[in-house]
């Protein structure tokens, strides 16, 4: 079996510099070392290390388009993909490539580690044989992500530990697989509608705003002020905001009178958004914003900003959220 790997950049990679931890380490030397003498040769793997490499809190959009480039560029040339990538926006990442690559037809998965790979404590050794060992299984579908001994739908997954080792989880739809001798798999598949010939990612202006208690209507306009071209929410629970607040509900209504889509997620890692469940999430409900299921707020950010970038807006970008792309919400 051919896999292609994608050496993004993040901890896995990174050695001490002056200013804290930077890329830097032998990758390619180190992959080699750790395939040698298993099932994997080292002559059925090719390697992309993109330029540069990135501390993944430093993605953009951009970064997003970059590794669909290079799968893209590989796709006949290789069997399976591992992408090499930091902890801290992967699940943005592995999200975004699966609404880009919806027919791609081979698996991805995504993986990084918390420890460097020269420590002799690291965690890339797991992570990385875990990825490979998911790719050549024949059962991973799509893009996932594996960390810490567990695979997980790169669209349903978020960051939960900025330390653990199971860094990663996904509340609301479970894992598709864990490891073990054997790996017990999960019968789950997600579906969706899929995206012919998608155009590139593009930076577009999405404003994420957190509800706190005492949050006042002036603070949020100002925030939406000018304003951006979609706006994501993160309420409470099933998608309430303050209610009693005077005048914060009309500034949301504003905003959509405007023509800008407004989509609300929970504060909640496990949360189904049930618009006007409650009367605190009614009225931005009937102004005409949207909530965003079962999704991780990672999967909702990368939702729209694909949207955007297809020349979607308003109600038309709108429409999507509560359908399936790549099977990132249970509709
Ligand atoms: N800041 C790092 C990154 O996301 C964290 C990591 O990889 O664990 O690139």
């Amino acid at each position: 079996m051919r896999i292609h790997i994608t050496y993004t950049g993040g901890t896995i990679g990174m050695v001490n510099s002056p200013h804290g931890l930077a890329p830097g380490a032998d990758m390619l030397g180190w992959l080699h070392g750790l395939l040698d003498g298993t099932q994997i040769g080292t002559d059925e793997v090719s390697y992309t290390e993109l330029d540069p490499l990135i501390d993944s809190s430093c993605a953009t959009p951009d970064s997003w388009q970059a590794i669909i480039d290079d799968l893209r560029s590989h796709r006949n040339d290789a069997d399976a993909f591992v992408v090499l990538h930091g902890t801290d926006t992967m699940s943005y990442s592995s999200a975004a490539v699966s609404y880009a690559l919806t027919g791609f037809g081979k698996p991805i998965v995504f993986t990084g580690s918390q420890y460097p790979l020269g420590m002799v404590e690291t965690d890339a050794t797991a992570n990385v044989t875990g990825a490979l060992n998911a790719v050549i299984s024949g059962r991973a579908h799509g893009v996932s992500l594996f960390f810490g001994h567990h695979l997980i739908a790169g669209n349903r997954v978020s960051k939960v530990s900025s330390w653990a080792f199971e860094g990663f989880d996904a509340p609301s739809a479970g894992l598709l697989a864990q490891t073990g001798a054997p790996w017990h798999w999960e019968s789950y598949e997600g579906r969706g509608e899929g995206w012919y010939d998608p155009l590139p990612y593009a930076r577009h202006d999405v404003a994420v705003i957190d509800m706190a208690p005492g949050i006042t209507a002036a603070r949020l306009d100002a925030m939406l002020t000018p304003r951006p071209e979609a706006v994501l929410i993160r309420a409470y629970g099933v998608g309430n905001v303050p209610c009693t607040e005077p005048g914060l509900t009309d500034v949301l209504a504003k905003v959509l009178d405007e023509g800008v889509p407004v989509v609300v997620a929970s504060q909640c890692q496990q949360a189904t958004v049930l618009l006007g469940h409650y009367e605190a999430g009614d009225a931005i409900a009937r102004a005409g914003a949207v909530g965003t299921g079962d999704m991780t707020l990672e999967a909702a950010y990368a939702k729209i900003v694909f949207l955007l970038s297809q020349g979607l807006t308003g109600k038309d970008l709108a429409a999507w959220i509560p359908r399936s792309i790549a099977g990132e919400i249970t509709v």
